[in-house]
Formats: structure tokens, sequence, C-alpha cells
């Protein structure tokens, strides 16, 4: 499911392949001309680099499960909505005290409140927060603690 999206996201790839790209080479070069000349043969560079290479390591896990994790689509209907049906429909939920439900045009589903439409994803994302084409995903309700991790590792 997520990796069709991916494929389908051409921009979205590029932004993937440019992050880690760039968090490899970051890697390479702090322990190319950082460790490796500072503490040439000595205990506290091995340890130092694999110290480094973990924080790496929790960072990809952590982008990656924000990449791949569904951040809380809308469910689509079996049946398309019968757009002609949706004005009684409509009334009829807020007469049984539904508030703050709508109705999303471009997928043909009710949605909860605060949900909102992601035109890359195509999809409905429940309290979508944005869509961030570094992780060609959309931070919503289900990975937005993915993303803070994600961002925490970045700066560490
Ligand atoms: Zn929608
Ligand atoms: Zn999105």
């Amino acid at each position: 499911m997520a990796s069709l999206r991916c494929r389908r996201d051409f921009c979205g790839v590029i932004c993937l392949i440019l992050t880690y790209f760039s968090v490899f080479y970051a890697d390479y070069v702090v322990i190319q001309y950082v460790l490796i000349p500072a503490y040439a043969d000595s205990v506290w560079g091995t340890l130092h680099g694999s110290l480094f290479n973990l924080v790496l390591l929790l960072l990809l896990a952590c982008h990656s499960k924000a990449v791949f994790s569904d951040p809380g689509m809308v469910p689509l209907p079996d049946t398309a909505l019968d757009f002609s049906d949706l004005r009684s429909q409509s009334s009829r939920m807020n007469e049984r005290g539904c508030e703050g439900w709508t109705v999303c045009s471009r997928c043909e589903t009710y949605r909860p409140p605060r949900a909102h439409h992601c035109r890359v994803c195509q999809r409905c994302i429940r309290r979508m927060d944005h869509h961030c084409p570094w992780i060609n995903n959309c931070v919503g309700e289900l990975n937005q603690k993915y993303f803070i991790q994600f961002l925490f590792y970045t700066g560490a």
C-alpha cells in the first residue's frame, strides 16, 4: 500500500533518496575526516564511530517507520457515494448528532472532524498535520510520533 504510493509520487521518491544520501554522506564525512584523524588507532575512535552509527541507525529506523506507516487514512467506502443523495444524507447525519463530519468530494467519503484531504496522497488523513516531502508521506495522527523522533535524531 505504502510502497505503491511511493512509486506513484516520483518527486517524493527523489526527496527520499536525497535524504538517505545526505545521511550516509554525513556519516562518511564524519568518520573519514573527523574521527579517523582525531582518534587514529585509539579505542575512543571506534567507540565514537559505533555510537554515531547507532544514532544514524535509529534515525533511519524512525524515518522508514514514518515513511511506511499509515498516517491515519480515512478508509474509502466500498461503494462510492451517490452524490444525488448526498444532501439528504448529510442532513440526516446532522440530525443524528454526528457534527463535524464532512464529506470529501475527492475521496467521495465521509471524514471525521479534523481530517483533511491531502492532494499528494489523494486520501483524507485524520488529524493531518502536513504533507512532508522528506518522508514522502503525510504527518498525521498515527505517525506523528515517528516524525518527531526523526526530527530529534536529525538534530542529535
Ligand atoms: Zn479526501
Ligand atoms: Zn500526504
